[in-house]
């Protein structure tokens, strides 16, 4: 019986479907007892036996991907991979899949918090709740809640892939102009979508919004310097939904202190969890979330059925769909 090695929790809906398929399939479900993600020395006591992986953002590193005899797949549930060491995943001709049903999960999320930044909805509830209703009104003794619209402005796109794309797809409904940068450049998709591609330069130059949607790489790690936010207009705001690591969080933070900058959303860190001491947390122009952009029903639901036959194809010796290398 193949074992399956599942690092999710489903106490939060992760997967719950798709160790049903599993099972159904006649694999053997392995639980992770350790706290998601799991780290390279947890892994490798758990590792040797097991024939696939349904992995969250776990450190699957060379040493735990030599020391994983029997590993056939390595199932990402979701799509950022730059914890799986894909080098030695390929010598060991181990495919990496992805399960990219989240774009709409992440694109919508991306959404909600240009709103919340916008409008300081999250503040304006808080001031509520604590009891401070007429300070909301901004009598000079309180803060004003004047906010701005998103309807026709201008829309930043940081790498215009899957999510990237679906953002841009609900900005149109805003009529906003869309900038966007990115390597690869898919004129046909930007004339079908009604977005301008452009430099880097000019998309944080001119844009009201900014959303970061690259993956991590070599390349994209600290891609937002502070050169490149010191080009972003003072009302602007940057949504961060890819990686921490994305962005130099140092730059941003004195940027977001010396108000160069209007705003930002944060879901993703550099260190998660965000440690309590985080200088993050002293900030008020920052929505903080706790990397939560693709968790919804629909999204999980689609992850599920795409890792879950993803393993069964290759359990089968059949070639698995999304798989990122080996192709
Ligand atoms: P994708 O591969 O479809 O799109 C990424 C785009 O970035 C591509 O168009 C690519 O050409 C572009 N790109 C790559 N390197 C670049 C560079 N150096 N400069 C400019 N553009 C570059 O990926 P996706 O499905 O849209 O996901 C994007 C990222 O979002 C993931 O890699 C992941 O890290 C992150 N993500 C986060 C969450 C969350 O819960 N917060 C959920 C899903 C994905």
């Amino acid at each position: 019986m193949y074992r399956v090695l599942i690092t999710l929790y489903e106490k939060f809906g992760r997967f719950s479907n798709g160790r049903e398929i599993l099972k159904k399939a006649g694999c053997e479900i392995i639980e992770s007892p350790y706290p998601h993600p799991v780290e390279e020395e947890d892994l490798l006591k758990i590792i040797k036996e097991i024939d696939a992986i349904v992995t969250g953002d776990d450190k699957l590193t060379a040493k735990v991907i030599e020391a994983a005899d029997k590993l056939k797949i390595i199932a990402k549930y979701g799509v950022g991979i730059d914890r799986v060491d894909i080098k030695a995943a390929t010598d060991r001709g181990i495919p990496i899949t992805l399960a990219p049903a989240l774009s709409n999960a992440v694109a919508d999320f991306t959404f909600g918090v240009m709103f919340v930044l916008a409008r300081g909805i999250c503040d304006a509830s808080a001031l509520v709740k604590n009891g401070e209703w007429g300070k909301s009104f901004g009598f000079g003794w309180g803060r004003s809640f004047m906010g701005v619209e998103l309807w026709q402005k201008t829309l930043g796109i940081i790498g215009a892939g899957r999510i990237g794309r679906e953002v841009i797809r609900r900005a149109k409904g805003f009529q906003m102009k869309v900038l966007a940068y990115d390597i690869y450049r898919d004129e046909r998709i930007a004339q079908q979508l009604g977005f301008e591609y452009t430099s880097l330069e000019r998309v944080l130059r001119e844009a009201d919004f900014v959303s970061i949607n690259v993956p991590l790489t070599d390349e994209t790690k600290n891609l937002i310097n502070e050169g490149k936010l010191s080009l972003m207009k003072p009302s602007a705001y940057l949504i961060n939904t890819a990686r921490g690591q994305v962005v130099d969080e140092k730059a941003l933070y004195f940027a977001l202190k010396e108000k160069k900058i209007a705003g930002a959303a944060l879901d993703v860190f550099t260190r998660e969890p965000l440690p309590s001491d985080s200088p993050w947390l002293s900030l008020g122009n920052v929505i903080l979330t706790p990397h939560i952009a693709a968790d919804t029903k629909e999204a999980a639901g689609g992850m599920d059925l795409i890792c879950a036959e993803n393993i069964i194809r290759v359990l089968r010796g059949e070639k698995p769909l999304y798989a990122v290398n080996l192709s």
